[in-house]
């Protein structure tokens, strides 16, 4: 019986969010009595996968078979059920990412195991194995217990503290699965140069409605550059074609959980609100004081977006040298 913890990787480099979610198995495992062990498809040089033992982390089950270098639901899923076979894993753990998501349910159906998604903190396990997650677009919690041999939990991003407790490497086992053809066929892969991705951005920088339209944009992009920040937009932003879709954030949009999220005119509509609220620092920049959004802000800025985000802007620049 072993805690097993799904590792991403994206062109050989394990993603920072796993950290996160490697902490939280180690601790679960700690809990259970049990030892942690990871699982990583795809290459990865063999001492970055090692150096995972400091997130308390004992074992690495690696599948690094060619296939596995680009990501498809349903081949991963087969390999992951595999390794949780083979290594007897009784609690397996996901990133509540776009990977996460997209695997853990495949994994559950497969494995008969019940699933949590989006959990948001430790299971209590004196008494059963409960997992607290959020519920109503982040609006109450529901602690659901889960009663099956497997237990499968994703975990939302900016959950649980990344800790490098541990000393020592862990082992880096080969794991030789039977990796299926995918029935998806890539025919290209159309990288976003220059820009940092969304979901994985550490600092977005967010315009809504009170931009007045696209052609303001610049406010936002500017900031952006200046902070090395991703950008975002609310749904009608995207709606009315001033940014991409791909930008749009929310309960219909992208689920987001930077460090710092910084929303210029966005009124923090609940929906709205659903796919960033996990974000640690929450900067507001609005001319009504009355807007929603102030609520869920740790810090509020009072004013209008093109006088505010300007004198912002200029002074990230001349901190950073950049003037
Ligand atoms: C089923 C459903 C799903 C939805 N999903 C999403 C979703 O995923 N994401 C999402 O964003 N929305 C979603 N919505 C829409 C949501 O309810 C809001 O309508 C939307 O978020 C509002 O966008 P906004 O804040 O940009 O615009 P508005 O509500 O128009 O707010 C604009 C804000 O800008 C401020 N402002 C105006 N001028 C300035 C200025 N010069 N300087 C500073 N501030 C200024 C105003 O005070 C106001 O607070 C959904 C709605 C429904 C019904």
């Amino acid at each position: 019986m072993s805690v097993l913890i799904f590792i991403d990787q994206a062109d050989g480099h394990v993603k920072k969010a796993s950290y996160e979610v490697l902490s939280y198995g180690a601790k679960v495992a700690e809990q259970l009595g049990t030892t942690a062990e990871g699982v990583v498809l795809g290459a990865v040089a063999a001492d970055q996968l090692s150096a995972l033992g400091k997130y308390g982390v004992k074992k690495i089950h690696h599948v690094a078979n060619d296939t596995l270098n680009h990501f498809d639901t349903q081949v991963f899923t087969n390999v992951i059920a595999q390794v949780a076979q083979a290594a007897g894993s009784k609690v397996i753990i996901f990133s509540n990412n776009v990977d996460g998501k997209a695997i853990a349910p495949r994994l559950s159906a497969r494995l008969k195991a019940g699933l949590v998604p989006g959990a948001v903190g430790l299971p209590e396990t004196t008494n059963g194995f409960t997992v607290k997650k959020n519920v109503f677009s982040g609006k109450a919690f529901a602690n659901l217990t889960i009663n099956s041999d497997i237990k499968i939990i994703t975990l939302n991003p900016n959950s649980y503290q990344v800790i490098e407790g541990s000393s020592g490497s862990a082992e880096v086992a080969p794991f030789n699965a039977t990796v299926d053809a995918s029935k998806v066929k890539i025919k290209a892969v159309n990288k976003a140069s220059g820009e940092v991705p969304l979901s994985e951005a550490e600092v977005v920088v967010s315009g809504g409605r009170g931009l007045k339209g696209p052609d303001n944009w610049g406010l936002i992009e500017n900031l952006a550059h200046a902070l090395g920040a991703a950008t975002a937009c609310s749904r009608p932003v995207a709606d009315e074609h001033w940014r991409p879709h791909h930008e749009h954030v929310g309960q219909t949009g992208l689920t987001i959980a930077p460090n710092l999220y910084i929303a210029v005119g966005i009124s923090g509509a609940i929906q709205h609100l659903a796919g960033v609220n996990r974000s640690k620092v929450i900067v507001v920049i609005n001319k009504d004081p009355e807007a929603p959004f102030f609520k869920a802000a740790d810090y509020g800025i009072v004013g209008d977006a093109f006088d505010v985000v300007p004198k912002i802007t200029e002074a990230v620049k001349k901190l950073k040298g950049m003037a």
